[in-house]
């Protein structure tokens, strides 16, 4: 319990609060918990959509590479990334229990309180305007006086300095005596109200976007310009010539705390999201990392369309011509653009559609010998994510000749990475 109900009453006082712990949001689950559980989900849950599209080949005109190129130009097989995937995981998973062990327990029912408190803060910094409007020659309470003469009351209060004599309250003494005391105008509240709900959750969630962003892009750009850290721990993530949306988080495990683990776990630290918050921003930056690796420039993908950052834009990062470009990840790309790392090598079409026709005829070369070892025909069907073979480290055991529709359009493809729809 906390009363300021016997403060000095030149200012509307503060009202008494009552702190109880928060109730989870699915209990029994406490809410720290629930944090780390919903971005595994996520992962997983938004990879199988891509994963069906892919089987399914629901989107071939979205496609930026061909089944052909899965097959052929990846250096991983997909049960190793799922392995590793799930290895990520279970790091993570552990790194945030050690966090939640020392987290202290969430209370909630001082809201009203902390609005109270911002709207005292309104009312202190309404106290400076006069005197301000002074140096620069406007006589705030003569002109105060005017307006409020002339029915704009509230306006007149703020020149004047926070002076609203309509606005009071009854307040209970410490001796039970009830009096009346000042009370904060309307306008103060729901301002007040706007900076404690939104404006202030909105500066962490870009915080958290801004340390994650930093974090990865330094750290990512070291990766690469270390020729050690590169051959031990980051060469692995581009085993993946092809990106595909549950590779997303293949990583070295080193690698994969280190950048996405520690990156987060900084940001949600440092920005001092609520358990509530942080299950949102986790599970934000999980479903955009799995987004950037989709393997889809869709035109109609929200995610893809806030920021300049994409499937397409990092898929550059994933080809040999472009590895040394496109950093950034996974929310903004201006560390790119600000330390001059973003491609410019100008019209990506006709890379992408060399390793597409390379990819191809790899896989037309493949062909006969598959067909006669496993005694499957050809049948000018696409069946590359279905194959076994998706990882693309073996020989096909089923014949697979991408469809000319799984081409993505050249046009699609302009520089940069950028997409047209
Ligand atoms: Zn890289
Ligand atoms: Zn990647």
């Amino acid at each position: 319990m906390a009363s300021n109900a016997s403060a000095p009453f030149d200012l509307p006082p503060l009202p008494a609060y009552t702190l109880t712990p928060r109730p989870p949001l699915l209990p029994p689950i406490p809410d720290n918990i629930l944090a780390l559980i919903l971005p595994v989900v996520a992962y997983w849950s938004v990879s199988m959509i891509f994963y069906y599209i892919d089987t399914k080949d629901l989107f071939p005109q979205y496609r930026l590479h061909t089944p052909a190129e899965l097959l052929k130009r990846n250096h991983v097989s997909r049960r190793d990334v799922v392995r590793d995937v799930i290895l990520q995981h279970i790091i993570q998973t552990i790194a945030g229990l050690v966090v939640a062990y020392f987290d202290s327990t969430e209370y909630t029912g001082k809201e009203e309180y902390d609005v109270a408190v911002w709207a005292r803060r309104i009312r202190i910094s309404q106290k400076a305007l006069p005197g301000l409007l002074s140096v620069v020659g406007v006589d705030a309470m003569g002109l105060a006086k005017k307006l409020a003469h002339n029915g704009f009351v509230t306006l007149g209060g703020v020149l004047a300095g926070g002076y609203y004599p309509s606005a009071v309250q009854k307040v209970a003494l410490d001796n039970g005596v009830e009096t009346l005391v000042p009370a904060f105008a309307d306008w103060e509240l729901t301002v007040a109200s706007f900076i404690y709900w939104y404006f202030i959750p909105a500066l962490q969630f870009t915080w958290g976007v801004l340390v994650v962003d930093t974090w990865q892009y330094f750290l990512h750009r070291a990766m690469h310009q270390n020729r050690w850290l590169y051959a031990t721990f980051h060469s692995r993530h581009h085993r993946l010539y092809v990106p595909y949306a549950f590779g997303a988080l293949y990583n070295h495990p080193f690698e994969g705390f280190l950048l996405d683990t520690a990156g987060t776990g900084v940001a949600f630290l440092t920005s001092m999201m609520t358990n509530r918050q942080s299950m949102w921003f986790f599970t934000m930056s999980t479903i955009k990392t799995v987004d950037d690796h989709c393997g889809y420039a869709f035109p109609w993908d929200p995610l893809q369309k806030i920021t300049s950052n994409n499937a397409a834009y990092h898929d550059i990062h994933h080809q040999s011509w472009g590895i040394k470009t496109n950093f950034a990840q996974p929310f903004f790309t201006f560390w790119d653009k600000l330390l001059d790392t973003n491609w410019k090598g100008g019209d990506v079409k006709l890379r992408y559609a060399r390793a597409r026709d390379a990819a191809q005829k790899k896989l037309d070369e493949d062909a006969p010998t598959a067909a006669n070892t496993n005694g499957v025909t050809t049948n000018g069907k696409s069946t590359a994510t279905e194959s076994s073979n998706f990882n693309g480290n073996t020989k096909p055991q089923k014949t697979t000749t991408a469809l000319p529709e799984n081409v993505p359009t050249p046009k699609n493809l302009v520089t940069n990475g950028a997409t047209k729809a």
